[in-house]
């Protein structure tokens, strides 16, 4: 063994210790079933909540885009690589979210990965809630700005913050619209009043909102996002005034020093949300099969929480022997002490496949 093959190994080693390592399987999704080594499951595990990411108008799209215009960009998008099916993309999804302008970027880790140290840095101050996704930390960390969290949707502890916010120049309030692993929904109106009154700018991911919720209050200056969850396809994107986008496009250097994405790819995200706006039924019934099994769910995720990584694993591997394919999110994906069973639902899981879950998760005696 080399030296790095041993760290290596005795990292894993710790991992394991801790249930806390991970490892891919391969999978092969048809509709909402996934084949594993020669078995099928339903899953409640995917985030093609609308199943549109199988979508015949979402494919055909993509065909006609790769054949017309070949696989890949070429180059980044401020040299040759920004194709045609860029501006009616970005028009769209200004439009969804009632913005001027929007920028798309490679995926929604590269689109935080980029915005943030570009709007914030060093004597600025960047306010997020607990429970942020982690790109967003990410974005923070390479900002260089002070970063200070506050409890979970507690817009009173946000106040206070922002109250002694003192010497800092610039201050952006991050949030996920949809939590990505509670699936509940931030304040966003009382936020935007709290952003207003003190002077800070406001985010908000809305990676697992779009095609679910179709609100999108005023006052939020940048809503980021994802191609990859309900649209379908991959990439990642801010919607924003016209001159912030304007701005963003040169100094976000996640999108200057990266190709462009595959024409095949914009065309399918663009196709998929056409199709979510024609079909809002889709995102109305993902919300309610979520509601079959938990009343109260606001979003397509509903998590169920069952504390050490270990319980949340061995629910997880009951479920599947049952056929049904729901993850264990452990730590650091969730904080310590809450790892869960994460349930997604889509549009298009069958009313009995949802009663088969309900069923299961009763006579296991998992309390939603
Ligand atoms: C999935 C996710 C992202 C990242 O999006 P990708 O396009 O998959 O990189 C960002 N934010 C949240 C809240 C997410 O759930």
């Amino acid at each position: 063994m080399r030296p790095i093959d041993q760290f290596a190994a005795k990292e894993i080693a710790t991992l394991e210790a801790a249930s806390l390592r991970r490892q891919l399987r391969e999978r092969v999704r048809d509709g909402v079933m996934v084949r594993e080594g020669g078995r099928e499951y339903v899953s409640f595990a995917c985030n093609d909540y609308l199943g549109l990411s199988q979508h015949p108008e979402v494919i055909t799209a993509g065909k006609q885009a790769l054949e017309q215009y070949g696989a890949g960009a070429g180059a980044s998008r401020l040299v040759t690589g920004n194709h045609l099916l860029y501006a009616p993309l970005e028009a769209k999804l200004a439009k969804l979210k009632g913005k001027e302008a929007a920028l798309v970027f490679g995926s929604g880790y590269l689109t935080n990965l980029g915005i943030v140290p570009a709007l914030v840095g060093k004597g600025d101050v960047i306010y997020a809630d607990k429970l942020v996704h982690a790109c967003m930390l990410d974005g923070a960390q390479l900002s260089g700005a002070t970063l200070k969290r506050f409890r979970h949707n507690d817009m009173a502890h946000l106040a206070e913050l922002l109250a002694e916010r003192g010497q800092y120049k610039h201050a952006l309030i991050m949030t996920d619209h949809v939590f990505s692993m509670d699936g509940d929904v931030a304040p966003l109106e009382k936020m935007a009043a709290l952003a207003q009154q003190h002077d800070a700018w406001l985010m908000a991911d809305d990676a697992h909102g779009l095609g679910i919720i179709h609100e999108y209050p005023n006052g939020v200056d940048l809503w980021m996002g994802t191609l990859s969850k309900a649209a379908g396809a991959y990439g990642g994107y801010v919607a924003a005034s016209r001159t912030v986008i304007d701005y963003l496009t040169s100094a976000a250097r996640s999108l200057v020093y990266t190709t462009g994405l595959p024409p095949a790819v914009c065309a399918s995200a663009l196709t998929a949300l056409e199709v979510m706006e024609r079909e809002p039924q889709r995102g109305a019934r993902a919300l309610e099969l979520a509601r079959r099994v938990v009343p109260t769910a606001q979003s397509a995720i509903v998590p169920i929480v069952l504390g050490e990584a270990e319980a949340a694993l061995s629910a997880s591997d009951k479920l599947k022997e049952q056929g049904l394919l729901v993850v264990a999110i452990r730590p650091p994906t969730v904080p310590p002490g809450t790892a869960r069973l994460r349930l997604a639902f889509s549009s298009e899981h069958t009313d009995a496949q949802v009663e088969q879950l309900r069923a299961a998760l009763e006579s296991l005696q998992i309390q939603p």
